[in-house]
């Protein structure tokens, strides 16, 4: 049956690959094998995701400048990657923002901003991979969501329409795609101790308290948490997946209908 979570050969596309749960997720692909490209706008910390992994994993990995917000700049993207190694095996959609604040005060720049990033930026990531894919008659497609994906969250209005808003992504391009062999499914994350929770944490007295008390297993996750789960939706174990998510929450979400911290 040979390696079912092996990912020799394969190249991934990591956006937000340079930290936090990005980052956790391109350490899982590099560690089973994969070339691992690295796309995101800060340059510096991209070059250096690059050389840890290379030099951890003894891995190929490539950092490709990414501004999720420039559609010119995901197209470049993809020239970059096909150029050097002529094939895209797995897209993990995993760069995204938020904007905190209560919904009365949301501009319309902070709705564009969100839902520009996290829900725009990821379709057409999606649609710059899906020719490569579809030749090769095999695709992996990885969306990173939220636990937000499922429930209201009241500080971080488009935050969360857009997080609910991949999960109907997922849910509709699995649909479209099946035919292809190109499979596309969601991981959603709970609390994770990352730059982007940090600035959550910074801002809510009480969070770090609140999320050990509500989530089951007692703890933040861990950008290595993701690594398993990244795994197995992008290798060959998950041939017969698609349009489906997976929580990576330490059981938080079997607590109801929210996420909110007031
Ligand atoms: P981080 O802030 O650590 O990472 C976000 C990444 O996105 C960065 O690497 C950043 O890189 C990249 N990014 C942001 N904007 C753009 C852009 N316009 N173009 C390209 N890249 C961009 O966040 P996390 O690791 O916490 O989050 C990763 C994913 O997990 C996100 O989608 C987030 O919503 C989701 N998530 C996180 C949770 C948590 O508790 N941390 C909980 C639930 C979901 P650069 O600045 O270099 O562009």
């Amino acid at each position: 049956m040979g390696d079912l979570f092996g990912l020799q050969g394969r190249v991934s596309i990591v956006t937000g690959g340079n930290g936090g749960i990005g980052k956790g997720i391109a350490d899982g692909l590099a560690m089973r094998g994969s070339s691992v490209v690295i796309a995101a706008r800060n340059e510096e910390k991209t070059a250096e995701a690059v050389a840890d992994i290379r030099s951890r994993f003894n891995v190929d990995a490539f950092g490709v400048p990414l501004d999720l917000l420039d559609a010119g700049s995901i197209g470049s993207m993809m020239k970059m990657v096909l150029d050097r190694y002529g094939r895209i095996d797995v897209l993990v959609n995993n760069a995204g923002v938020s904007v905190r604040k209560a919904p009365e005060d949301y501009t319309s720049d902070d709705w564009d901003l969100v839902m520009n990033t996290n829900l725009k930026g990821a379709f057409m990531c999606c649609q710059a991979v899906y020719p490569a894919m579809k030749k090769q008659s095999k695709g992996k497609i990885i969306n990173i969501g939220s636990v937000a994906s499922l429930y209201g969250v009241g500080r971080t209005v488009a935050y969360g329409c857009s997080k609910m808003g991949l999960l109907s992504l997922t849910y509709s391009l699995a649909l479209a795609w099946a035919k292809d062999n190109v499979l596309v499914n969601c991981i959603l994350p709970g609390w994770i101790e990352t730059p982007l929770s940090i600035t959550a944490r910074q801002a809510f007295k009480g969070l770090s308290e609140f999320v050990e008390e509500r989530t089951p297993m007692g703890r933040w996750g861990r950008p290595e948490d993701f690594m398993g789960a990244a795994v197995y939706l992008a290798s060959d174990a998950s041939d017969f997946v698609t349009g489906e998510y997976l929580r990576v929450d330490g059981g938080f979400a079997q607590h109801g209908n929210t996420v909110s911290f007031k």
